[in-house]
């Protein structure tokens, strides 16, 4: 039997699975020299196998080859003597595991879910093997719970790929971000960093980003203000969709909080009359509160159809200990743009005014649609 033991970012985030099957183990292959000395206790008895104690492959992995030929086969070369290095690893387990419970034990290093993937294709040239795969927080799920779950629609891009091309790269980041997901990405480090920067940069480099160690510290900024230096081998990195916003120093992307609507007279009223047509489409000049907003272009809104909406990304927010939402930072129902968007929704929704409660859901499926359209 051979047990992957995935470690995740330290010890810490081991799986109680995950420590009892390195407890149950013979053999112990560290696959990326990890300090195991937290669990020395229980790895007494256990044959406890490092890289130092590996075969050492790089002068037969360039045999037969002219490392003088050309630069690149000399850069070939350097990847196949790192590869097999790993390899030889994982083929030293498969032979200890004829006759031993073996563990392989890896950190997430520079991959996102460990090396699954790699042992599963490796072993396949054998018959009778017994795998199991030991999961650990993974660095998505570490990432999205200490930067505040940002994470509702998300794609992991692996750019340490060394057989996936530029443009491969490139299509699968436009296609991310032009679809309003979430990316991420694990070790984003050096070349890989300013590749993916090209990218964004021509996208949208306003989005909101989150930069996660292993130290559980983290950073939050526009993507445009990422301090390359602050990018350590190991770390994370989220790049928000539109909808992400920062909330007291955490990173959230709207989701599903929904609130029960409450209704104020006023409120009822202004449908009441908006229903009828008869309130003001773009700027009401016979109002005595004329600006009302910083940013004003339209009171087509001047009570909103979504409230309380409970999502920030606007900027509403949540009157401190009072149990009620204050839309006095939201400028956006009191744009050109989104008043038009609202307008051409609402009608198919909207038909009555007792509709603004009891099709609250509906209505901030309409909020979410204009939102798409109108954000930059
Ligand atoms: S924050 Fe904006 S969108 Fe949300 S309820 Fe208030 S006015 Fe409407």
């Amino acid at each position: 039997m051979i047990n992957l033991i995935n470690m995740g970012s330290d010890i810490g985030n081991l799986t109680i699975n995950a420590f009892n099957a390195i407890i149950e183990s013979d053999v112990i292959v560290n696959y990326d020299n990890i300090d195991m000395s937290d669990l020395d206790t229980y790895l007494k008895g256990k044959e406890i196998i490092c890289l130092d104690e590996i075969e050492s492959v790089e002068d037969r992995d360039t045999a037969g080859i002219d490392l003088d030929e050309s630069e690149s086969i000399e850069i070939e070369a350097d990847v196949y003597s790192r590869l097999n290095e790993k390899y030889s690893k994982i083929e030293l387990a498969v032979s200890k595991s004829s006759d031993n419970n073996v563990s392989i034990i890896c950190s997430n290093g520079t991959k996102i879910f460990g090396i699954a993937n790699l042992l599963i294709q490796i072993t396949s040239k054998y018959n009778n093997l017994e795998l199991k795969i030991y999961p650990a927080v993974s660095p998505i799920d570490y990432s999205s719970a200490v930067l505040g779950a940002p994470f509702n629609d998300l794609v992991a891009i692996d750019l340490n790929n060394p057989i996936s091309s530029d443009r491969e790269l490139r299509n699968k980041i436009r296609f991310a971000l032009k679809s309003n997901l979430v990316l991420f990405i694990h070790n984003p480090v050096g070349e890989n960093f300013k590749k993916l920067k090209k990218i964004v940069v021509k996208f949208n480099d306003e989005l909101l980003s989150g930069i996660v160690r292993d130290d559980y510290s983290y950073e939050i900024c526009k993507f445009k203000d990422i301090d390359e230096e602050s990018l350590e081998e190991g770390s994370s990195l989220v790049i928000g969709n539109r909808l992400t916003h920062e909330l007291e120093d955490y990173m959230v992307t709207s989701s599903d909080y929904i609130v029960e609507p409450k209704f104020i007279s006023q409120n009822i009223d202004f449908f009441e009359r908006y229903l009828k047509d008869e309130t003001p489409k773009g700027l009401d000049y016979d109002c005595e509160y004329l600006p009302c907003h910083k940013t004003l272009e339209a009171c087509d809104f001047c009570y909103c159809p979504f409230y309380p909406c409970a999502d920030g990304v606007t900027g509403g927010e949540w009157i401190k200990d009072k149990d009620v939402w204050s839309c006095q930072h939201c400028d956006w129902i009191h744009l050109e743009e989104p008043c038009k968007a609202i307008r051409k929704g609402l009608g198919k929704i909207l038909e009555d005014k007792d509709d603004l409660k009891s099709k609250h859901i509906e209505l901030l499926k309409l909020r979410r649609e204009c939102l798409l359209k109108t954000l930059k």
